[in-house]
C-alpha cells in the first residue's frame, strides 16, 4: 500500500498559518505593534502608505535582536517569550505564539533591520514568501525596524478582498488607538501616506485619550476606580452626554491587552441605564488587572477574546465600578431626562 501523508513545506505551512493571523493591513499592523511594545520600546513609529497595503513599517527603540535571533525570529513558533507549558498561564506579555512574523513573512515582502545597545552593527535581512532573499550586517539605530511591503503578493485571492482604502484604514487606525491607550507611556506616531495622522507624546492616560479623540473630551472623562482581591479596574468613562449612537470609542483592556467582551460592554451600559437613551454607547477605557492564572487569552489567534474564571464576579464589579464612578461626580438619573 503507498503511504500518502507527507509533511507540508514550511513555506506553505506558514502560507496557511497566515490565513488566520494576517486577515488584512490591520492585523498584521497589530502584530507589529505588539512585538515593539513587547520590545520594551519607548518609542514606536508607525508608517502607511495606501492604507497599508503598499506598506506597514513599525519602528522601535527596544531592545533589537542579535543576527540569530533576528533569523530565527521569522521562524514559526519560534519565541523569546515563552519556554514551557506552564509559562502559558502567566503570559504577560502580547506574543508568545511565535507565529506572527513567519506569517507575515509567508505573504508579504518583509525588510528587517534591527540592532541591540551591545552590538555595533545590526542585522538586514529581506524575504519574501517565507523565502530569505538577503542577510547581512547593516549600521542601525538601536531596536527594530521591520517593514511589511504588498501584503498577499503572492496570495492574489486575498489581495483582491481588500477593502478599499477608507475601510482598511479604519481598521488600522482602531488597532493603532487601542495599543497607543494601553500604553501612554510610550511615544507613537502615526503617518499615513507621508502625512501625519497621529503624533502623541508620552503622558498619563487622560492625555492620551485627548491626544486621540481630542482637546474637547478633557473635562468629559470622569475616573473609574476599583479594586477588590482579585481584580482592580481603573480608568475614564465618558459624561453621558459623550455618549454617542455609533461605536467604537468603548475599550476594555485585561492586563493591557484589548479585549471585545459584549457581555462587559454589557456591564457598563447598564450602570448607564436611565442616564443615555437606550441606543447610546458610553464612551470608556477601562483598564482591568487580574492575575493571569484566572484568564485564558489563547482563545483565540488574534485574542481579543479571552476566558475568565469567573466572568459573572468580574461583570459584577464593572458595573460597581461604574456606578459610583458615576455617583461620586454626581451623575445620577434625573427625572428631566425621562420625559
Ligand atoms: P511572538 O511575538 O509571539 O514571540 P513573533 O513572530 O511576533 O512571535 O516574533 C518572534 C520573536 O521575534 C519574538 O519572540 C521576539 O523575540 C522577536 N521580535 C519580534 N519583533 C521584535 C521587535 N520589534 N524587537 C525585538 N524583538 C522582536
Ligand atoms: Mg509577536
Amino acid at each position: 500500500m503507498n503511504n500518502l501523508i507527507q509533511l507540508l513545506p514550511d513555506a506553505i505551512a506558514n502560507q496557511i498559518a497566515a490565513g488566520e493571523v494576517v486577515q488584512r493591513p490591520a492585523s498584521a499592523l497589530k502584530e507589529l505593534l505588539e512585538n515593539a511594545v513587547d520590545a520594551g520600546a519607548t518609542k514606536i513609529q508607525v508608517v502607511l502608505k495606501d492604507a497599508g497595503k503598499q506598506l506597514i513599517q513599525v519602528i522601535d527603540n527596544g531592545r533589537g535582536m542579535s543576527p540569530t535571533d533576528a533569523r530565527m525570529s521569522f521562524e514559526r513558533h519560534a519565541t523569546s517569550k515563552i519556554k514551557e507549558s506552564k509559562d502559558l498561564f502567566s503570559i504577560r506579555t502580547f506574543g508568545f505564539r511565535g507565529e506572527a512574523l513567519a506569517s507575515i513573512a509567508a505573504v508579504a515582502q518583509v525588510e528587517l533591520k534591527t540592532k541591540t545597545a551591545d552590538e555595533e552593527l545590526g542585522t538586514y535581512i529581506c524575504i519574501e514568501g517565507s523565502e530569505v532573499k538577503k542577510q547581512e550586517p547593516v549600521a542601525a539605530q538601536n531596536g527594530t525596524s521591520v517593514s511589511m511591503k504588498n501584503l498577499f503578493f503572492n496570495v492574489p485571492a486575498r489581495r483582491n478582498f481588500l477593502k478599499s482604502n477608507p475601510v482598511e484604514m479604519r481598521h488600522l487606525v482602531d488597532e493603532f488607538q487601542r495599543v497607543a491607550l494601553s500604553y501612554p507611556e510610550i511615544a507613537f506616531t502615526l503617518m499615513q501616506n507621508d502625512m501625519e495622522m497621529y503624533s502623541l507624546l508620552p503622558g498619563k492616560l487622560s492625555q492620551r485619550i485627548t491626544g486621540i479623540f481630542g482637546k474637547n473630551y478633557q473635562d468629559k472623562l470622569i475616573p473609574a476606580d476599583e479594586e477588590t482581591p482579585h481584580l482592580m479596574v481603573k480608568g475614564y468613562i465618558g459624561k453621558p452626554e459623550s455618549a454617542k449612537k455609533t461605536r467604537g470609542e468603548q475599550f476594555f483592556f485585561v492586563n493591557n491587552r484589548y479585549i471585545k467582551s459584549s457581555y462587559l460592554h454589557h456591564a457598563v451600559s447598564t450602570a448607564f441605564e436611565g442616564l443615555i437613551q437606550p441606543d447610546q454607547h458610553p464612551f470608556y477605557v477601562l483598564f482591568l488587572e487580574i492575575d493571569p492564572s484566572h484568564i485564558d487569552i489563547n482563545v483565540h489567534p488574534t485574542k481579543t477574546e479571552i476566558k475568565f474564571d469567573d466572568e459573572r464576579t468580574v461583570y459584577a464589579v464593572i458595573r460597581t465600578c461604574i456606578k459610583q464612578a458615576l455617583g461620586a461626580h454626581h451623575v445620577v438619573p434625573s427625572l428631566d431626562f425621562t420625559v
